[in-house]
């Protein structure tokens, strides 16, 4: 029944806006938003610009999820779905996908709100199948793969190997743990926000600087014919998109950038050549791109949050946000 609700999404690629309300403080100041329209138009500095959908600074954590649910439930019935959070450093992209308080259910993010939706429809389905769900989670630095759930603070470079037609994992050396219910997501969260927090100064946030990606594999037994149902979600909060300048970055941070960069627009490069149906998808340029290249095209579904806030001074990257994200729309 769900595969016949999203067979309209395979292979295709949506994108979604989010504009990040004020922050408290920030009140009265003045949006660079002029308009957001009912069929996913946004008009900005007098440009309009088209998506699946636009959401103003109201929406609630719950109705964009309602969007989302589609996808994350085709997971179940063996696709692959990839979601991703672009935009610039504090344009809401973590707000978006974790939320802002990890024990606060009100305001979860995509996240937790799809593992949980997992765990009750596998359990809807306990008598015709059986699934297991268990996660990954790394992190991709300066084009460097990390585990974020070891416990014992090891930095080991990780190796991406695309071999999902045996084992699923294309990261086979980072630790995959199966989870149950909420609770073990929660647990494992912990986890890898604190390894990812390692590294950070007050100057130089390192979760700014890096791809996180939550990566849950299912797998479903059919207890009466016996087949396998394999299917993959990844939930990737993308490094800030911001330009840096370079006459001011030096030295590692002047790095980070270029690394950032150059990931940024591989993706780019990929999911518009995927729109376009080209003959040729440029996978090998970038790690994030290779990790996901099973996972983006073909039967796959991909989802892109694209994130603003209408602050006058972010005018310049909200302008550079929005066409990137035009490109790949
Ligand atoms: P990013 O991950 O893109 O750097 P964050 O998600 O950390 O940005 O958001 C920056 C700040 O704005 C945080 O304090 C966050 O709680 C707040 N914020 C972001 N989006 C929203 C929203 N939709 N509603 C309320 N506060 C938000
Ligand atoms: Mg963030």
């Amino acid at each position: 029944i769900l595969y016949n609700q999203v067979q309209d999404l395979k292979g295709t690629i949506r994108v979604y806006c989010r504009v990040r309300p004020f922050l408290p403080g920030q009140a009265n100041q003045h949006s660079t938003v002029d308009y957001i329209g009912e069929n996913g138009n946004i008009m900005i500095g007098r440009r309009v610009f088209s998506f699946n959908k636009v959401y103003g600074t109201n929406v609630t954590q719950g109705e964009i999820y309602m969007d989302t649910q589609p996808l994350i439930r085709s997971v179940l019935d063996g696709f692959n779905v990839c979601i991703f959070a672009y935009g610039q450093t504090g344009s809401g992209k973590t707000y978006t996908m974790s939320g802002p308080d990890l024990m606060s259910e009100d305001t979860w993010g995509v996240n937790y709100r799809a593992l949980n939706d997992l765990f009750q429809i596998s359990n809807a389905r306990l008598d015709m199948i059986k699934y297991e769900v268990g996660v990954q989670m790394i992190e991709i630095y300066n084009e460097q793969v990390r585990d974020l759930l070891v416990s014992d603070g090891s930095n080991r470079r990780l190796d991406i190997r695309n071999n999902s037609q045996l084992s699923g994992l294309n990261v086979p050396d980072a630790s995959w743990v199966p989870v149950t219910c909420t609770q073990d997501v929660l647990h494992l969260m912990n986890i890898g926000h604190s390894n990812r927090a390692i590294g950070a100064t007050a100057l130089n946030e390192r979760s700014s600087r890096s791809h996180s990606v939550l990566i849950v594999h299912a797998l479903g037994k059919d207890l009466v014919s016996g087949s396998t149902i394999r299917g993959r979600l990844h939930l990737v909060d993308l490094a800030g998109s911001e330009r840096v300048d370079k006459s001011e970055a030096v030295g590692d941070r002047l790095k980070e950038a270029q690394h950032i960069n150059k990931s940024l627009s591989a993706l780019g490069d990929v999911i518009s050549a995927l729109a376009q149906k080209s003959a040729h998808i440029p996978y090998r340029n970038s790690k994030l791109t290779q990790l996901l290249q099973d996972s983006l095209g073909g039967q796959a579904k991909t989802l892109m949050f694209v994130h603003i806030n209408s602050e006058v001074d972010a005018l310049g990257e909200t302008i550079s946000t929005l066409k990137f994200a035009e490109r790949v729309a």
